[in-house]
């Protein structure tokens, strides 16, 4: 990336080098004073003032003495880490069956947690917003946090583009409203900055910040589940795009005479690998649980894995064909991009063990030879605090934004 930066702008210079410094400890932590100067390249006494300041400011803290190391001179060197108590986050998590509101601190300890039997596309959003209000106050006096304490409300929702408007994305959760509107409105009831996005672009904050896209700068995280999902890092900044849709990895095409996909087109990897592609596939095999308005396709899942795991060798193929189809989709991104990384996530990992093995066939068979420098396959289990990481991960970008990024939006 270009950075002009003036000489003379002290103040931009400075809040680069905070932003440095807190990123350095952040993913490092705890780290020492000297650690941080070699890392950032900035003097000792640029450093030193900084975290001086940043811990006026409650910041960063001293790590527990306990931890602190002898230096080579005997001295014990004090250890810096993130204050994870220096605000909090309110995380949601809406999705067809229920809604999540967690309230947690800057490092996505859980300090509160409560689920609402409530199903949001069937409230108008503006009963929503009132239900969400009501959880948000219930978590709040459960960790016995301020509100004023709040750093921001984060919220994940499965988006979808409106291809009627550019640049604006609906949810089949929200009736009639688009996320954009819904984010203002409930912003103006909570008087606290809500910022919502996708589920996949949860996902790859949350490996961003705390899983495995910390140590990495160019990764990918495919989100598998009832659609096809996936959120991109490139150059260590999340990739949104021009109309901030990001990257439509469901509906990039394997075969363009292949079956229709529910976006219209044809042959798209989500239309072979998607949960509801794989369960109506199985339906041609055997007879399984009708779809329900809370589980939709899952039962019918489940029970096809079931099956497929007791050996019926047609069951079986639906599922690797699904992962072979997968494993092309992602062969094409790792052509595309080079990451160093691909991260496998989900509610369709739980049947890993049906696809894995001939979608990494695909991966390995279709993607171009890098020698050393292959990309790496990472498959993660679905913990449900990745949404809440996620939910934490959306403020924690806004936080600590780069200063550069901050002058341009
Ligand atoms: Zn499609």
């Amino acid at each position: 990336m270009q950075i002009k930066v003036d000489t003379g702008d002290t103040e931009l210079i400075r809040a680069i080098n905070r932003y440095r410094i807190v990123d350095t400890v952040r993913r490092l932590e705890p780290v020492s004073r000297q650690v941080i100067c070699e890392k950032t390249g900035l003097s000792r006494s640029t450093v030193s003032i900084a975290v001086n300041a940043l811990m006026a400011e409650g910041v960063l803290r001293d790590d527990d003495i306990a931890e602190s190391v002898v230096s080579a001179r005997g001295r014990p060197t004090s250890l810096l880490r993130i204050n994870p108590n220096a605000a909090y986050v309110v995380g949601m998590k809406l999705s067809a069956q229920d809604v999540t509101v967690v309230a947690t601190n800057l490092r996505a300890d859980t300090l509160a947690t409560l689920t609402l039997p409530i199903r949001p596309w069937r409230l108008g959003t503006e009963s929503l917003c009132h239900m969400l209000e009501d959880g948000l106050g219930a978590v709040v006096a459960q960790a016995g946090i301020q509100r004023e304490e709040i750093a921001g409300v984060g919220i994940g929702l499965p988006v979808i583009e409106d291809l009627t408007q550019g640049g604006t994305t609906r949810s089949p959760l929200l009736s009639g409203e688009t996320t954009q509107s819904f984010a203002a409105m409930l912003q103006a009831r909570l008087d606290l900055p809500v910022t919502v996005d996708s589920d996949a672009n949860l996902l790859a904050l949350a490996e961003r910040w705390f899983g495995q896209g910390r140590d990495v700068d160019n990764f990918a995280v495919v989100l598998v589940g009832y659609g096809i999902g996936m959120g991109i890092f490139v150059n260590g900044v999340l990739h949104r795009g021009a109309h901030r849709l990001g990257a439509e990895f469901g509906h990039m095409k394997i075969d363009w005479h292949g079956p229709q996909c529910h976006c219209g087109q044809h042959g798209c990897v989500e239309a072979y690998a998607a949960e509801s592609a794989i369960v109506a596939k199985a339906r041609e095999h055997m007879t399984l649980p009708p779809d329900d308005e809370i589980h939709g396709t899952g039962k019918a899942l489940q029970a096809a894995a079931a099956e497929a795991r007791a050996g019926h060798a047609g069951l079986r193929t639906v599922f690797a064909q699904a992962g072979e189809a997968l494993g092309v989709g992602i062969a094409n991104v790792i052509n595309l991009m080079d990451p160093s990384r691909i991260i496998v996530a989900g509610p369709g990992v739980r049947a890993y063990d049906l696809f894995g093995e001939a979608m990494i066939e695909a991966v390995r068979h279709h993607s171009i030879k890098r020698g050393d420098e292959a990309c790496e396959i990472v498959v993660h289990d679905w913990p449900v605090e990745a949404w809440v990481r996620g939910a934490v991960s959306l403020i924690l970008e806004k936080l600590y934004a780069r200063p550069i990024l901050k002058l341009k939006s």
